[in-house]
């Protein structure tokens, strides 16, 4: 397709309305649109995306039955349930007045809005499906119906059964799969079914991460699906700055300059957690106690029941003097390509877990629910760049952990296997590497539609 023909078409996105699903939404859009679309983004106006960041995009928002300002600590089952059904009348009267302007080649969907593909069906317009997982993450979820309809996951903590392996996700135990216990289960697997069944009908699914990370995972998904899947670190294709609803503190970066290579650890347990105090508490004394430097994100409302940091324990600013600062939002892309920063302490959402890989940094991983226990299953068993605390967050686990990654050899391992995924993530973005070609892919399968 010449790019005069391609200017004239025109790509409908629909971001999930959360920092992590926004993020790669947008960025695939500025791929895209790089790549000579036009681009209509329909969102909610419950965490809405500032249009003025894409003066290039039209913006669309419709009505959803959640308040209008972005809520700190997010029940993300309830308010994926919630939209689901809510958005479905406007959403349609949407995209069919965007569609009744003609141009439109396709519309690219977040998987957890499983309603769209009817509406999409019904106009007679191809639905590709953007995942935000990784397709290791993906296969869980798929595997998730039989092992509930088997009594696996009202196993308790402590059941043998939760260390035995998922046959048909190597490398996960029963403990890794991501069950949601602190939200409203019956709901997050009515949610989780219906986004795997609706995903499976797409015309094709874009996954945000690379070939040669996920090999064995890639194979085993093309078994289950007809459609093409399509593999791209969206990130690294374009940066997701302006994408971000909280305002992103830019001191960290000069605080970071000041200090020496690799020593810093980064925390940030993403956008969605939230913690009791006690928990706090343990993550606080953990940096304390080890030593280290430290950049911490503390998001207005990670803790229940607290504004910010009201809940830290007393003495721990002056014990961390000096080799620690708190801020309440990074420049999280920023931060982790800064050469001061040597590993990151995470609570592996998928996001994360990519930008940590892509630019060499290893982890501690806490996950909290999800697909969180999948990733920091991967990131400690297969790919080897971090240690997995799973649930455990006690203040001794916590610092020897931190000590070990930031000091100690297994750390130092760690960081030279992650520098060498990264070394292949750079390759894949050149001319011919795997990235490059699977952007290429894509771009000819929509032109094909
Ligand atoms: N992020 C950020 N600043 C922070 C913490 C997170 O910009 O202080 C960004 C991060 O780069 C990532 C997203 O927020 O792109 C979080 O997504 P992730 O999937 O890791 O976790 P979630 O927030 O969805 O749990």
């Amino acid at each position: 397709m010449d790019s005069s023909k391609k200017k004239q078409c025109r790509l409908v996105v629909f971001p999930l309305p959360f920092q992590g699903h926004i993020n790669p939404m947008l960025q695939l859009a500025s791929i895209l649109h790089s790549r000579g679309f036009l681009i209509s983004v329909v969102h909610t106006r419950y965490n809405s995306p500032n249009p003025s960041n894409y003066p290039h995009f039209s913006f669309h928002p419709i009505s959803d039955a959640l308040s209008e300002s972005p809520h700190s600590a997010p029940d993300p089952v309830r308010i994926i349930k919630l939209i689901n059904a809510s958005c479905v009348l406007p959403f349609r009267r949407c995209l069919e007045g965007l569609v009744s302007e003609g141009d439109v080649k396709c519309f690219i969907s977040d998987a957890n809005w499983y309603f769209t593909h009817s509406v999409a069906a019904a106009l007679g317009l191809p639905r590709i499906v953007k995942r935000t997982s990784s397709v290791g993450a993906f296969l869980a979820f798929a595997a998730l119906s039989r092992l509930r309809d088997e009594g696996y996951l009202s196993l308790l903590d402590g059941d043998s059964k939760m260390e035995e392996a998922v046959e048909e996700v190597p490398p996960l135990k029963v403990k890794d799969m991501p069950v949601i216990e602190m939200y409203n289960a019956e709901d997050a697997y009515n949610n989780i079914a219906k986004m795997v069944e609706e995903t499976k009908k797409a015309s094709a699914i874009i996954f945000n991460t690379f070939q040669e990370l996920e090999q064995p995972e890639i194979g085993r998904l093309n078994q289950q699906l007809e459609s093409p899947n399509f593999t791209i670190p969206f990130h690294k294709c374009f940066s997701a700055a302006s994408s971000s609803l909280l305002a992103q503190d830019m001191s960290s970066i000069s605080w970071l300059d000041e200090q020496p290579p690799k020593s810093v650890l980064y925390v940030s347990f993403g956008s969605v957690v939230a913690m009791d105090g006690a928990r706090l508490l343990e993550v606080a004394w953990g940096l304390a106690n080890s030593g280290s430097r430290f950049l911490w994100a503390v998001r207005p409302g990670l803790v229940h029941g607290s504004e910010w940091l009201e809940m830290l324990p007393s003495g721990f600013s002056e014990a961390t003097s000096g080799r620690g600062i708190i801020i309440k939002w990074a420049p999280q892309q920023e931060v982790l390509s800064h050469p001061s920063v040597g590993g990151f302490w995470t609570h592996c959402g998928w996001n994360s877990t990519l930008e940590s890989i892509c630019e060499g940094v290893p982890m501690i991983c806490s996950p909290f629910f999800g697909d969180q226990f999948v990733n920091a299953r991967y990131v400690s068993d297969v790919w080897r760049v971090g240690l997995n605390l799973h649930k455990a967050l006690e203040r001794g686990g916590n610092e020897n952990a931190i000590r070990k990654l930031m000091v100690e050899r297994d750390g130092e391992e760690m960081r030279k296997k992650a520098m060498l995924l990264k070394e292949k993530i750079d390759a894949g973005l050149k001319m011919g590497g795997s990235t490059n070609r699977a952007l290429d892919e894509l771009i000819g399968f929509i032109s094909s539609l």
